[in-house]
């Protein structure tokens, strides 16, 4: 609830002005690097490319070419999420390639998305499944 989160902030807002606690300006310097809770960049290198918009605008194009329809079980429409053909994290050349990208609800993903451990292919039999029903 957005509207909610909103009255909030103005009513916080208007206490500290109330109490003269506005949030000083340095305030906005403190982040990233200057944040005195910064870990030195610790994020990993794959989270931040979920994150990305780049990454967020390849998993739409996988949901609108497979009509945000599950292509292996057909039936769910929600829980979306976007496979990787060729793993991410053994493909990095093609992970953003719509081509290598199929609609999944979660629980197919699990069942048929490959899992890499350590760099390995641990369930070859979901693997050769991706590749062959392509
Ligand atoms: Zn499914």
């Amino acid at each position: 609830m957005p509207h909610v989160k909103a009255a909030m902030r103005e009513c916080g807002i208007r206490v500290m002005k109330k109490v003269g606690q506005l949030p000083h300006p340095i305030e906005k310097y403190r982040r990233g690097s200057n944040h005195p809770n910064w870990r030195g960049g610790i994020t990993p290198y794959r989270v931040k490319i979920w994150t990305s918009p780049q990454y967020k605008s390849w998993r739409e194009a996988v949901f609108k070419r497979d009509s945000f329809q599950c292509v292996v079980c057909r039936i769910n429409t929600h829980d979306l999420e976007a496979d990787h053909i060729k793993p991410f994290a053994l493909f990095p050349e093609l992970r953003f390639d719509v081509s290598n990208g199929r609609t999944m609800c979660k629980p197919c993903h699990r069942a048929y998305g490959a899992n890499v451990r350590h760099g390995r292919l641990v369930n070859q039999a979901s693997f050769r499944y991706a590749v062959e029903s392509k």
